[in-house]
């Protein structure tokens, strides 16, 4: 049996004798650019089955048809952690979508703060840099992009998880971060910071803890893959 090389996330379920009907980008990519044939491997996911050595059943132009052979490998969930994280500029936003989704996030949240200053978030075009980095990476789960929301409104909706406060006013310090297991969302503000207020909300919530990222202010898509380095290291699967 031949080694399958490229990896593909299909929105269609994967099991024993499954066929997944291709889109007409993904028979492009498989059989235009990639110069696949009839009989080829490829591996498959969906982020919920696992990952599936799968066959060239039918290749067209603008279609294809790839039939499921084997499970490869079973699917792995990344630990209960999720990024809130106040966009910026639309290169650096979409870079840390694809380190967040290779660092191994549940979910992201872009925020509203004070001194957001990114206009609108297309969350499609991010969620496919998030389905992209999960191919690259060997992830067989891919973490959702959420809509964005006002900080407030995403601070609300956290429920009891815990929150990794990466304070830029903690500057200096180490990030300390108590041993709480359970649910946690790790915060990074935008290139202007937190307000006053927000960071005075932040400091009254029990579950909220802040945290320094070392003795230099990071720009914060630096900052993003800092907290999540600390945060898989010290709480995750790392
Ligand atoms: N304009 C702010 C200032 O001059 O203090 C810096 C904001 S920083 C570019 C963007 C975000 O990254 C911050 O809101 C914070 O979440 C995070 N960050 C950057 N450096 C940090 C540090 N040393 N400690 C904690 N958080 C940091």
């Amino acid at each position: 049996m031949s080694e399958a090389k490229i990896r593909l996330y299909v929105e269609h379920p994967l099991g024993e004798g499954q066929s997944v009907v291709l889109s007409r980008e993904q028979a492009h990519y498989l059989f235009g650019v990639m110069r696949l044939s009839v009989g080829a491997h490829v591996l498959l996911f969906n982020g919920v089955d696992g990952e599936w050595l799968a066959e060239v059943a039918e290749a067209g132009k603008r279609g294809g048809v790839l039939a499921c052979i084997a499970a490869r490998r079973p699917l792995v969930m990344p630990p209960d952690v999720w990024l809130l994280f106040a966009p910026i500029k639309k290169a650096r936003t979409d870079f840390i979508v694809e380190k967040a989704a290779e660092m191994g996030v549940r979910r992201m949240v872009p925020v509203q703060t004070a001194f957001t200053n990114a206009g609108r978030v297309q969350r499609d075009r991010l969620q496919a840099h998030a389905v992209e980095a999960a191919e690259q990476c060997g992830g067989t789960f891919v973490p959702e992009v959420a809509e964005m929301v006002r900080l407030d409104r995403a601070l609300a909706d956290l429920g009891d998880r815990q929150v990794m406060f990466c304070d830029e006013a903690e500057v200096g310090g180490a990030p300390v971060l108590p041993d709480v297991a359970g649910p946690w969302a790790v915060l990074i503000g935008p290139e202007g910071g937190f307000s006053d207020k927000e960071r005075a909300r932040l400091h009254g919530m029990d579950q909220a803890h802040a945290v320094a990222l070392g003795p230099r202010i990071l720009r914060a898509d630096t900052a993003a893959v800092a907290a999540l380095t600390v945060w898989q290291q010290r709480l995750g699967d790392w």
